[in-house]
């Protein structure tokens, strides 16, 4: 499937520096900041620099070393947070029936509170 990326979503603009973020994490290729509407004690969104929509798109199009980086920053945060204590759930949405918000891959990091039950 080829993805049409809009460079005017809330992420590229923040990752081109024209709106406020609070970051957690700066890396080579990826960029890790705080949610503006938490859902939890802990909600951090871990986004690659490069312009993909969803993870399908991301693991198709991007370079080994984005991906290695962007997995590497999802756990980085986990451990700078000090969640492996009391457990985390990561959550990508895409798409229409994922309920994507903002059409740039994001990984939402929800910790700080136990999470109800998502599959049963
Ligand atoms: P989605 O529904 O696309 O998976 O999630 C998008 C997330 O982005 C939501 O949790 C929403 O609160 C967050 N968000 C939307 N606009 C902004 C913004 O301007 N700054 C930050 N930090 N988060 C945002």
């Amino acid at each position: 499937m080829a993805y049409a990326y809009d460079d005017q979503n809330i992420f590229a603009r923040i990752l081109r520096g024209e709106i406020p973020n609070k970051t957690v994490l700066e890396t080579e290729h990826s960029l890790a900041f705080r949610d503006i509407a938490p859902q939890a004690p802990t909600h951090i969104l871990v986004i690659p620099r490069g312009a993909y929509v969803c993870f399908d798109h991301f693991a198709h199009a991007a370079t080994d070393a984005e991906i290695v980086d962007y997995v590497r920053a999802v756990g980085e945060v986990c451990r700078m947070e000090g969640l492996e204590a009391d457990g985390w759930r990561l959550i990508s949405n895409a798409g229409t029936n994922g309920v994507q918000e903002v059409p740039h891959l994001h990984v939402h990091i929800l910790a700080g509170r136990r999470l109800g039950r998502m599959l049963q």
